[in-house]
């Protein structure tokens, strides 16, 4: 079996999101997916990917991995490795369609049929447009969103009835981010008692309702110094969060560790990282306590299932990232499935319930907080028909 044709597509209304297509001469069509500056990642695709894999087997899918790591770019989640991440994935799914096997079996097979869920708070809206600026996107917030699940405003304005309802359906937890706009003022450098005081109360509200009903996991997007993050972290423990989340930028682990080591909640690290080379160091460290990436980001499948590995050697949990696609997230509930030391899966009721819809065929089920793995082969979704069609649908194509 050859490849044939490797095909990018993007669409105006989404457009974060990179899609890509491996065809074969056998037939099949392998999808994978990437987020956040999708025009350059396709750019990359083109240029480098797709001269690397034209005319091979599909399923030399280590080879290829090592092949497409790039002289310089090759140890972060930048744009070669997010191209590289998502070619990976349309390889697996090529895999999984030739075995006539779910992706999650490939892997070694389920250890459990089901995964406990967290849902992330998230506005229908949550960085759809792209970012005006490149840190975490603050000002993509946007909470113009029509439904039951605004959750971004929610957390904002009504955590105890938001908490009331993840509840009601079933989740473990809630991720919130009071604190990102206070970051974006002072460059994350200085919070004031007042601000301070804003941002705990959606917690106050949230364990004055439902007590210690629900989990509250802390997202903070890397947007602080040590000392504020710590200042931060303090103030927030008498909340008992589940963990805080990329509190500094993931540059230093060494200062990651202080951080860690000041608090008694456990740190999660992080969706930023790429490749098991920089997670390694962050597991000899001892710098985190719940391993998060993004197999999307950080190098595919491939990629992930190393990390996971090496997480359990380090009796570390993972906890796979969303908030992205609806690709990747097929992606997060196969790995999820398989890994032994899974400890939750991150979903976002507000895309999986709406959009993710609208772009693919199947999307994991997810009852009483409870995701469950698509069961088709390789991925077990494909792109809606309607999306290569849309007015707004730019395809690429190299063969
Ligand atoms: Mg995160």
């Amino acid at each position: 079996m050859k490849i044939t044709k490797i095909e990018t597509i993007r669409v105006e209304e989404f457009p974060n999101i990179c899609f890509v297509q491996i065809h074969t001469d056998e037939g099949f069509i392998g999808l994978g997916e990437t987020y956040f500056g999708a025009e350059a990642v396709e750019s990359w695709i083109h240029e480098m990917g797709a001269n690397v894999l034209l005319g091979k087997n599909p399923l030399t899918i280590d080879k290829h991995w090592q092949d497409l790591v790039g002289f310089v770019g090759a140890r972060s989640t930048g744009v070669e490795n997010r191209g590289r991440s998502a070619l990976d994935v349309a390889l697996w799914d090529i895999l999984g369609q030739v075995s006539n096997q779910p992706i999650y079996q490939l892997l070694g097979g389920a250890t459990r049929d089901k995964i406990q869920a967290y849902n992330t708070c998230a506005g229908y809206q949550y960085t759809r447009k792209r970012p005006k600026h490149a840190s975490l996107p603050v000002d993509n917030w946007n909470t113009e969103g029509e439904g039951p699940y605004e959750d971004l405003e929610g957390f904002l304005y009504r955590a105890d009835e938001l908490a009331e309802s993840l509840i009601e359906e079933g989740f473990m937890g809630m991720k919130i981010w009071p604190f990102d706009p206070f970051a974006e003022a002072s460059k994350g450098r200085f919070i004031s008692m007042e601000d301070l005081k804003k941002g705990l109360e959606p917690f106050e509200k949230i364990r004055k309702r439902v007590g210690d009903k629900i989990e509250i996991m802390v997202e903070m997007h890397s947007l602080w110094d040590l000392r504020t993050a710590k200042q931060i972290a303090q103030a927030l423990e008498d909340y008992r969060p589940f963990w805080y989340e990329d509190p500094i930028r993931m540059d230093n682990l060494d200062a990651l560790r202080n951080f860690a080591q000041s608090t008694r909640v456990p740190t999660a690290a992080s969706e930023t990282l790429g490749t098991r080379w920089a997670f390694r160091e962050v597991m000899e460290k001892q710098a985190a306590d719940v391993i998060i990436f993004d197999p999307t980001w950080t190098g595919g499948i491939s990629e992930a299932k190393k990390i996971i590995t090496m997480a359990e050697a380090y009796q570390l949990p993972i906890s796979t990232h969303d908030c992205v696609g609806p690709v990747s997230f097929a992606v997060d509930v196969h790995l999820s499935i398989n890994a032994p030391n899974t400890l939750v899966q991150e979903c976002v009721r507000a895309f999986y319930s709406t959009w993710y819809k609208e772009l693919v065929t199947e999307v994991p089920l997810i009852k009483d907080g409870f995701v469950y793995p698509l069961a088709g082969p390789g991925l077990g979704t494909k792109l809606n028909p309607e999306v290569f069609t849309r007015p707004d649908t730019t395809i690429r194509e190299s063969k």
